[in-house]
């Protein structure tokens, strides 16, 4: 994203370092995200596409927490479009099931 810095004369442009959330180097193993990855399995040494597994982290309970003070209402509308977005990412290797990474949300 680049944005302008200053007034009046002469202005720069700096580009933000990363376009992801802080929290995305959070994960154990690697930079691991929330959908797959092409990553060199440490168990069978192949370079495969991680599969992914989401599982309820703290964060799924925490929005669940906040649903019960915010109003059932007007989250239950929400909860289908982003449950999977609050869970936590289980990266496993598709070729002999080593748990490659989790990425956390928090
Ligand atoms: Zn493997």
């Amino acid at each position: 994203t680049l944005f302008k810095v200053g007034g009046g004369g002469g202005y720069t442009l700096y580009q933000s370092s990363t376009s992801f959330p802080p929290c995305f180097c959070v994960a154990t193993v690697s930079p691991l995200g929330d959908s797959p990855v092409q990553i060199s399995c440490p168990s069978c040494h192949q370079t495969v596409l991680s599969k992914v597994d989401y599982s309820a982290g703290l964060l799924t309970y925490l929005f669940c927490g906040g649903l019960f003070f915010c109003g059932f209402v007007l989250g239950c509308c929400l909860i289908p479009f982003c449950v999977d977005r609050l869970k936590d990412a289980k990266h496993t290797c598709p070729t002999c099931k080593t748990v490659l990474g989790v990425y956390k949300r928090l």
